[in-house]
């Protein structure tokens, strides 16, 4: 009977769970939607047995789909939504507190009054002090909950990020660990001494025995009964989504940089063996941790990505779907027109939280065809915004871009992204790299793959670009929008 790997991709929207054949092809996907809460003002949380369930079931859909029987399943990987903070009582397994999402503001007062600690926090992390990752998310629980410091420092709380917690639960509270993918976004973690950092624990009053373990991204992190009580399944792979789509993209090598285009994009370079901190925002990760090796990586965000598009269909309702701009764009000439979309303010390199959107260059001419093409090429200019900085900052020569994500469907956005960085683009055959990275890992584990090498021929790509744009117009465009983005970043 075939054998199979499940990569269980637990987002923030939704939860899926993706059927690898072992030459790396999707069999098939189960997904289940995932609600937010929204309390109040800045507080974005989910239910932590709404992210179990939806788990249980699109793993039991898999099996039930595809008539499988659990000796089939030779593993399953989890990757996940990273920073995302879960605490839950050691005794019987219970959240204490919903899960407090990555982009949930409400421990943004904790950050504030620790201001004058920020780059002593950032020379341990590499990462900046924002409510953003999960060290300030757990002090806002044990805070807002009934005697949570005292009953934290009495070993009856656990903290999870997600990977943790669904490990935790898909094997009966047996293991406890996470990687260090993830453990490297809570802010509580030495990417230096690559452990759990005394002085930061303290900094926010967590006491440690709250913590997981943390171990290599590619072991046997523990075994599951989900399928049934006598083939139990190793669970052999673990690491934070943007982590795992730069593995499933093979960025192996010092220097492989990749871009994801989903609601944001989140762009990540593989920067080597060794920690280093750069400048401008750029945010120091470990990528993972794989024999006792560790790789670090680069991350640079921007914040409206495909985001802009859908506010093109839902707000300005000038599209009807997301792939219509693509058609649009290619049948339209857009000279002069430069969208800047500020919504939430601006990511790398900016950051700048109160620049709001803008378009610029208008003329009677100007039709609604024209500002999508302008709102789509925003995406490419936004990331090559982050890739001029990664570029500046570590002195590297970029050969390739590696791409994945929703809005990197559309050709005309790939084509021009390559023509306005100069750059060669390539596309996976899948574009679930990031289940794909799981997958890999669990390979590399379970010994099907015995090399990095190994899984970087098994890769296969779908799509190239290739650059084809007069060095003189790119220049003049790309000058262009950074005249567009510092007059939207005056105007506020
Ligand atoms: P996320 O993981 O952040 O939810 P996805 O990777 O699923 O995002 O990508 C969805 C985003 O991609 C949406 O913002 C959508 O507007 C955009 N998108 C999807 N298809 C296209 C397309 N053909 N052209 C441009 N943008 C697209």
């Amino acid at each position: 009977m075939e054998k199979y790997i499940i990569s269980l991709d637990q987002g923030t929207t939704s939860t899926r769970a993706i059927l690898f054949s072992l030459d790396g092809r999707i069999k098939a996907i189960s997904s289940r939607p995932l609600p937010c809460y929204y309390p109040y003002s800045g507080a974005v949380e989910q239910d932590p047995l709404e992210i179990i369930i939806s788990v249980n079931d699109t793993i039991r859909e898999l099996m039930i789909k595809e008539s499988l029987v659990p000796s089939q399943i030779l593993s399953i990987g989890i990757t996940n939504q990273r920073e995302t903070t879960i605490v839950w009582e050691k005794s019987t397994g219970k959240p204490v507190y919903n899960a407090l999402v990555w982009q949930s503001k409400q421990s943004q007062e904790i950050c504030e009054n620790l201001k004058d600690k920020e780059e002593f926090i950032r020379e341990k992390t590499g990462l900046i002090l924002n409510p953003y990752f999960s060290a300030s998310k757990i002090r806002y629980m044990l805070d807002h909950i009934e005697n949570g410091q005292e009953r934290a420092e009495n070993g009856e709380l656990l903290f999870g990020t997600v990977d943790t917690w669904v490990l935790y639960r898909l094997t009966e509270g047996k293991s406890f660990y996470t990687d260090y993918s993830n453990a490297s976004r809570t802010l509580l973690f030495n990417i230096y001494t690559r452990n759990w950092d005394e002085e930061l624990l303290s900094l926010f009053n967590i006491p440690a025995c709250m913590l997981p373990k943390v171990i290599d991204s590619s072991s046997i992190f523990g075994y599951s009964s989900i399928l049934s009580e006598t083939t139990l399944i190793p669970i052999a792979g673990i690491l934070g989504d943007q982590q795992s789509s730069l593995f499933g993209q093979t960025c192996f090598a010092e220097g492989d940089i990749k871009n994801t285009y989903g609601t944001g994009c989140f762009l990540l370079m593989n920067i080597g063996k060794e920690p280093i901190l750069y400048n401008k925002g750029l945010l120091t990760t470990l990528a993972w941790g794989i024999n006792g090796e560790f790789t670090y990586a680069i991350e640079g965000s921007v914040l409206i990505g495909g985001a802009s598009i859908q506010w093109l269909r839902d707000e300005l309702k000038i599209i009807e779907n997301s792939p219509e701009s693509e058609e649009i764009a290619y049948r339209t000439k857009n000279d002069d027109v430069y969208v800047v979309p500020a919504f939430v303010g601006l990511g790398t390199p900016y950051w700048d939280n109160n620049c709001r959107g803008a378009i610029f260059g208008l003329t009677r001419n100007s039709s609604r065809d024209v500002i999508t093409k302008a709102t789509l090429e925003s995406i490419a200019y936004q990331s090559k915004d982050v890739m001029e900085v990664m570029k500046k900052e570590t002195k590297k020569k970029f050969t390739t871009l590696s791409v994945d994500g929703g809005a990197s469907s559309n050709h005309y956005l790939l084509q021009f992204q390559s023509d306005i960085l100069n750059l060669k683009i390539r596309k996976s055959e899948t574009s679930e790299t990031t289940a794909l990275g799981v997958y890999y890992l669990c390979c590399l584990t379970l010994g099907l793959y015995k090399s990095l090498d190994e899984i970087k021929k098994a890769h296969r790509i779908s799509e190239v670009y290739k650059p084809n744009m007069d060095k003189t117009i790119r220049k003049e465009k790309y000058r262009k929008w950074k005249t567009a983005v510092s007059a939207a970043r005056k105007f506020i």
